[in-house]
């Protein structure tokens, strides 16, 4: 073999970090590795288990400041990707994200500052929902003064308004809250900009505002005999009801939609006794709602009819009688790829019903903000979330989406307000390409079925409604699941490149941590690549450029 030749057959080991799908997947960007990776291997540095908890979640809140809400709320797109579902089923992230949620509110951990110098240019958030308060955060945190305006009565958007308590007890949303509030963020309740306090006044005030207003104006239905009582939008009435007013859905209440507002509004007219119709114009396949959602709301007897649209509210002096159904069928695909739902002629029937409740969409209220957007839906940004000379924005006011996002919005907009007030260069992060399935040797990890969080059984759902369904899981149970994390492009010191190296080219670090256990000497190395092929997570990988031996 001529030596060229020879050299390219060789194959020349690097150590290097690689992305993992769970973080490339999670919107908030959470470094799900790297905060479990703290925990699994804190024995490499000599942590006990509850200061190696306290990193963890330092590591976990330096981009989502709500691990107990989320881990409660998320529907995990995160779990998806992760690498371990084509072995035994994925990391049960979002029960380990509660579970250190919940211990960091039990044991009063507060939020930790990056080291820093005070700020002195104060910035304004305009709305206190999950994305506005992920941004005061990140603000705060770097040292800035940052008020809240926040038109409700209590923080928390959506969070607070618009999920149940039987998935997010107030007390944790909350708990989480103060936390961002005891750095020191202003909060100013009751206060709606565009009505108490001006736009203009707003911009005098700060150096740089975040909007965060989401999308909080349930669409209407648009059909005959809309107008009236017995009818609301799906947002308007689990606002009522979370806000603790009694609201009378009658004995048969119809709502309309397939997201999340509709199977929490179905779900929450359950729980006051009433018999309760869904209707979907699309099929399940198509179903927007988070699957478990949609599982927990037919346990609980919520009656769902698929491909069916409500076509007119009929009225008998004033109070709703029934509902005229139109049943769909699908054609062909739009713009979106989903399949269209068209009505099927001649297929109508009548539904007695007592009220309905249209949970179809929603979108931001720019009644007092016109300015700010005049005549859109959805607000315009560019990747940063910059959408105006000192205007920033995130969340669901830039088209809806779920909480995670939202967070994951509010830390983008912070970085690029702190870059762009401090007169930074902007560093663009080149996106990478997530660790694929193939470059993990799924074998040498031990069968380990994921963990099981429990829940409350289904007869107690609605006698006690009020009360949280899903559990969190208990600490046996957490350190079992941690474990099962292959630590995806990560060096996790299995210290099989040292084993089967035959020159010694790998030597333990005197001071190992996740992702550096050892050193690699390539003076000595063979160029043979089977540590390559040994290494069970993708840290080592091949050198992208051939290099000949260092001797020659
Ligand atoms: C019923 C329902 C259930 C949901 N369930 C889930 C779920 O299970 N999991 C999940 O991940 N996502 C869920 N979502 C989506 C999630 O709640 C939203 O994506 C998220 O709350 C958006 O955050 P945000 O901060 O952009 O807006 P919001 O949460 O809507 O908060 C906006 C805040 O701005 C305030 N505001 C508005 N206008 C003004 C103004 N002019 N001045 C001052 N303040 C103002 C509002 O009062 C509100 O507090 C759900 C949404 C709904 C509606
Ligand atoms: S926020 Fe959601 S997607 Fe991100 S890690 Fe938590 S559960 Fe997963
Ligand atoms: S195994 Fe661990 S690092 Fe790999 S994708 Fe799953 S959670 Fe992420
Ligand atoms: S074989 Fe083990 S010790 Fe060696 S680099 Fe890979 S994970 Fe780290």
């Amino acid at each position: 073999m001529e030596s060229n030749e020879f050299q390219a057959s060789l194959r020349w080991p690097e150590q290097r970090e690689k992305f993992p799908p769970c973080q490339a997947a999670c919107p908030s960007g959470n470094d799900i590795r790297g905060w479990i990776a703290i925990i699994t291997q804190s024995g490499a540095q000599g942590l006990g288990p509850d200061d190696a908890c306290i990193l963890a979640w330092n590591r976990l809140v330096s981009s989502n400041p709500f691990p107990a809400t989320m881990g409660r709320v998320c529907p995990f797109p995160c779990e998806t990707r992760c690498n371990r579902t084509h072995k035994d089923g994925s990391v049960a992230i979002h029960a380990l994200e509660r579970y250190i949620g919940d211990w960091a509110l039990r044991n009063g951990l507060a939020l930790p500052r990056l080291e820093t110098r005070p700020q002195h240019e104060s910035v304004g958030v305009i709305g206190a929902g999950p994305a506005g308060l992920s941004f005061a955060w990140q603000m705060a945190r770097r040292g800035y003064p940052v008020t809240v305006y926040e038109a409700a009565p209590e923080p928390g958007g959506m969070l607070r308004y618009g999920i149940p308590s039987y998935r997010l007890p107030k007390h944790i949303c909350e708990g989480e809250i103060q936390r961002i509030l005891d750095l020191g963020v202003d909060l100013r309740l009751n206060t709606r900009i565009g009505r108490e306090v001006t736009l203009a006044e707003l911009y005098n005030r700060h150096s740089g505002l975040f909007l965060g207003i989401g999308a909080q104006q349930g669409r209407s239905l648009r059909i005959p005999g809309e107008e009236g009582p017995g009818v609301w939008t799906g947002v308007d009435y689990l606002n009522l009801v979370n806000r603790g007013q009694k609201v009378d859905v009658g004995e048969r209440v119809v709502v309309v939609g397939g997201g999340n507002s509709a199977i929490n509004a179905a779900r929450m007219a359950r729980r006051s006794g009433a018999a309760v119709f869904l209707l979907y114009r699309r099929t399940r396949e198509e179903m927007p709602a988070i699957e478990s959602e949609t599982e927990d709301a037919l346990q609980e007897d919520v009656n769902i009819e698929y491909l069916a649209a409500p076509r007119e509210i009929l009225r008998e002096g004033g109070r709703i009688r029934a509902l005229i159904i139109q049943k769909m069928r699908l054609a062909e695909p739009d713009k979106s790829g989903r399949r269209r739902p068209v009505p099927a002629p001649g297929a109508e029937y009548e539904l007695p019903v007592d009220s309905v409740i249209a949970a179809i969409s929603q979108e931001p209220e720019w009644e007092d903000l016109d300015d700010l957007n005049p005549g859109g839906i959805w607000m315009e940004c560019d990747a940063t979330g910059r959408a105006g000379d000192r205007l920033w924005a995130g969340g669901d006011v830039l088209g809806l989406g779920i909480a995670s996002r939202a967070i994951g919005q509010g830390r983008q907009a912070a970085e690029a307000m702190h870059v762009h007030l401090r007169g930074l260069d902007a560093t663009e992060n080149p996106r990478e390409l997530a660790i694929p399935r193939d470059q993990i040797r799924l074998d040498y990890y031990a069968e380990q079925s994921p963990v099981k969080p429990p829940s409350r059984p289904p007869e107690e759902w609605l006698s006690d409604p009020e009360r949280e369904i899903c559990l969190t899981i208990a600490e046996h149970q957490f350190r079992q699941e941690i474990s099962r994390c292959f630590s995806c492009g990560l060096c996790f010191g299995c210290q099989r490149c040292w084993m089967y190296c035959n020159p010694s080219s790998y030597t333990p670090l005197r001071e190992p941590g996740p992702g550096a256990y050892f050193s690699l000497d390539l003076d000595s190395c063979e160029g043979c690549g089977k540590c390559i092929e040994v290494c069970p997570c993708g840290f080592l990988g091949l050198r992208e450029t051939v290099q000949p031996p260092p001797s020659e």
